[in-house]
């Protein structure tokens, strides 16, 4: 792959932070967007700005045409049966509130069991706890071993036939873990529960076939890979989506409204109230191609190459811990240093140019499992450099000569 060109679609990375080229290393936080993305977003708002759906004018026909292409886009990607089993969400967030608020709350009774896992980000967390509340229902965790994999035989013993819903992620934000997600998946149906997959970090590395996998309803952010934030999706399986009441009531989800009833538009409509995301969501088309176009497998190939450099760089420097050495991991780094908070060489690395996350990063109960407070975590794009881990390295070594 020609990095170098990949990098030139990148207007932003192509300026200095303090000084210094910009490094962004908070990729599992957001990626920076291509060219083609910010020229989709304005070509919208200059071109053919219109409500969709609705309008039977020109620009409205084209509007509605752009917004329904990238359905059919994610269909290919998440390889989903149909597209209407596609719902345009905020991201990852809203998929999962959407879900626990309208197959949670129709199907979770009282005594009924949840499993999330020990690893999940708090919006994969709170969604569940709030049903779980209101329902009277219990929240099962799957622990995390000390290598930062899920415990899956402890998995096992915790399903049986009050488990409703298992809702784990493909890959950990903290620690970059693959989860074995197929196998989770076929366990939880063989208690007849149902499987909700956070896709947030695996959307950029990991191939996705919902089909395979077989899981009920999938969640991803489009600003996790390239695309615009405030965008996002839900995968469901059309007898569920169809069976589940809907999550928000207005325009474009109904069929006719009186003041005595409502009946409800069909799938994907019923789930998108009001008037959608359109420019975002035109714009995420051209940031599934943009991966499409560079070759997913070839990114992720090159993603652990730099994951692989860095892991071995950044282990070698002294009083330096890693947070989750799985070999089985998407392009996540984290890490704490003895004696060092994290904010200190967050701050210190953001003087050299090197942008990095520092803190729980939504994961608190997992800080909880290692007793610390947080990490500091690199996350590597396809962008990204071996240069670049190097200006990180030299980085860290001179926080350590600093603080020591
Ligand atoms: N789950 C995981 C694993 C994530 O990394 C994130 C984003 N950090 C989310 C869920 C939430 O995604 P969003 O904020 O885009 O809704």
């Amino acid at each position: 792959m020609d990095i170098e060109a990949i990098r030139n679609e990148f207007p932003i990375l192509h300026q200095e932070i303090n000084g210094k080229p910009l490094v962004y290393f908070d990729n599992a936080a957001t990626t920076q967007k291509p060219n083609a993305v910010i020229q989709a977003l304005s070509d919208y708002y200059e071109g053919y700005n219109s409500n969709i759906h609705r309008g039977i004018h020109t620009l409205a026909e084209k509007a509605t045409k752009a917004y329904e292409a990238t359905r059919t886009s994610l269909q290919a990607f998440l390889n989903t049966k149909e597209s209407e089993e596609i719902i345009f969400t905020k991201g990852t967030t809203e998929s999962i509130n959407l879900v626990a608020a309208t197959y949670g709350r129709q199907n979770v009774k009282e005594g009924d069991e949840i499993i999330v896992s020990g690893m999940e980000h708090h919006s994969n967390i709170v969604p569940w706890q709030i049903l779980a509340e209101e329902k009277g229902a219990s929240i099962k965790v799957i622990p995390v071993k000390e290598n930062g994999e899920l415990d899956y035989d402890h998995y096992l013993t915790q399903l049986n036939s009050s488990t409703k819903i298992v809702a784990v992620n493909h890959a950990s934000n903290s620690m970059g873990t693959i989860n074995p997600i197929k196998d989770i998946i076929k366990a939880a149906h063989d208690v007849g529960a149902k499987v909700l997959i956070d896709g947030a970090q695996a959307s950029a590395h990991l191939p996705i076939d919902v089909q395979d996998l077989d899981c009920d309803f999938y969640a991803i952010s489009a600003h996790k890979f390239y695309g615009p934030t405030g965008t996002g999706a839900l995968y469901g399986k059309r007898q569920l989506l169809e069976a589940m009441p809907p999550y928000q009531g207005g325009g474009e989800m109904i069929k006719d409204v009186s003041f005595e009833s409502t009946t409800y538009n069909d799938i994907p409509y019923k789930f998108e109230a009001g008037t959608p995301n359109i420019a975002d969501v035109v714009a995420f088309k051209a940031a599934i191609e943009f991966i499409e176009n560079t070759g997913k497998v070839s990114m992720a190939k090159y993603e652990l190459e730099l994951l692989q450099y860095a892991t071995e760089a950044v282990s070698s420097i002294k009083d330096i811990r890693l947070i989750g050495t799985s070999p089985n991991k998407v392009s996540v780094l984290s890490f704490v240093m003895e004696g060092v908070h994290h904010f200190d060489i967050g701050q210190m690395l953001d003087a050299r140019g090197v942008a990095v996350r520092t803190g729980h990063h939504c994961t608190q109960p997992l800080m909880d499992r290692y007793g610390i407070e947080g990490t500091v975590r690199a996350s590597f794009a396809v962008y990204n450099t071996i240069n670049e881990i190097d200006q990180m390295v030299e980085g860290l070594e001179r926080i350590v000569k600093f603080m020591k």
